[in-house]
């Protein structure tokens, strides 16, 4: 897990930039009025406000606070603010109830839910209303010319899995401007569950297809239990990778070490997104830092550098040698900096 600081420049400036479009998106699509901007793309866009949308919907949204808090406020208020919605939308309703309503496979044909069946259509109804309106098909639409997927991805500028650091995750638009390639955005508050917070920045996390739809998919998290990447600033460095030889397997076992006696967050979080049965696929990437350490009794390092004399910098040798980052708040541009950083500490080399 790679902490994304969400005071970095680049972030500041990519939740403002999304804000500001999805803000006119929504605005545009509820009959809400232009902002002031005159060379606004979305409010100057032919969308088409929808008709005949929920009352009690549209009179959240078309509050300007609500909005804002909407699609910008922390994870811990995103959570706060969507009771706080379904709680104006369904006063009789706890949300939990709701739950279980926009799960439709958990619904057993036969069940006597008390509120059936007039409960089920209207809460189908307004989940159909909040979808067209907070609307990610449209977000993730490639022909979506006005502010889409690619562009915030592009802002945020991860180049590699914010949840497991293995894998690239680059956008990349080329010259022609065709979209080619992104990462995928992890909703943590799963969409199935919380579809009011389907556009929220804090909400849309960037990474590889494998964490985002094969092993979290719509596994719930909770701030309490689970590393968020842009709220457990240390979630980094919770944990640390390590290794051992098995003689059995004649092989080495990747693992997790706590570093905050067990601080159960981070263990929870990694067991459930299985990082090291992913890090254990790296033996060769570890026996060549292993060999590195065997074949060279000085500072590895430091007789590289030596080669080099002045001419590069510590980062520079670092990224040449063993192909990562060096620092903590570059460890998001290189595949597997975190891991190769941890073996190389353990192994004395840095
Ligand atoms: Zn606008
Ligand atoms: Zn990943």
């Amino acid at each position: 897990m790679i902490y994304i600081n969400p005071l970095d420049s680049n972030i500041v400036l990519a939740r403002e930039n999304h804000f500001m479009k999805i803000k006119c998106f929504i605005n545009k699509k509820i009959g809400g009025t232009n902002c002031t901007d005159s060379s606004c793309n979305i409010c100057k866009s032919q969308i088409v406000p929808l008709q005949k949308i929920n009352f009690r919907i549209k009179n959240f949204l078309i509050d300007p606070l609500n909005l804002e808090l909407l699609l910008t406020s922390s994870p811990e208020n995103l959570y706060d603010l969507n009771i706080y919605f379904w709680k104006e939308i369904f006063p009789l309703f706890n949300f939990d109830d709701l739950l279980v309503y926009f799960n439709r496979k958990n619904i057993s044909k036969n069940s006597r839910s008390p509120y059936k069946p007039f409960s089920e259509i209207l809460i189908n109804y307004y989940l159909k209303d909040l979808n067209r309106i907070i609307n990610y098909d449209w977000f993730i639409d490639k022909n979506n010319k006005y502010y889409s997927a690619y562009d915030l991805s592009n802002n945020l500028d991860r180049n590699t899995c914010t949840y497991c650091n293995r894998v690239y995750t680059s956008t990349i638009i080329n010259r022609h401007g065709k979209k080619v390639i992104r990462p995928t955005l992890d909703h943590w508050f799963p969409q199935s569950d919380f579809p009011l917070l389907a556009l929220s920045f804090y909400n849309l996390i960037p990474s590889c297809s494998s964490c985002n739809s094969s092993i979290k998919g719509a596994t719930n998290f909770n701030l309490n239990d689970h590393i968020h990447p842009y709220v457990d600033e240390f979630q980094t460095n919770d944990f640390i990778f390590k290794y051992r030889y098995n003689s059995t397997l004649n092989n080495y076992r990747i693992y997790l070490q706590d570093v905050n006696n067990f601080n159960s967050k981070a263990r929870k979080t990694l067991e459930k997104m299985y990082v090291d049965d992913m890090y254990n696929s790296h033996q060769s990437e570890l026996k060549d830092l292993i060999k590195i350490k065997k074949n060279y009794s000085k500072s590895y390092i430091e007789s590289i550098e030596d080669l080099f004399g002045n001419k590069l910098s510590k980062d520079e040798v670092y990224r040449i040698l063993f192909g990562v980052e060096f620092s903590l708040t570059d460890y998001h541009k290189l595949p597997l900096s975190k891991f190769k950083n941890d073996i190389l500490k353990d192994l004395d080399i840095i």
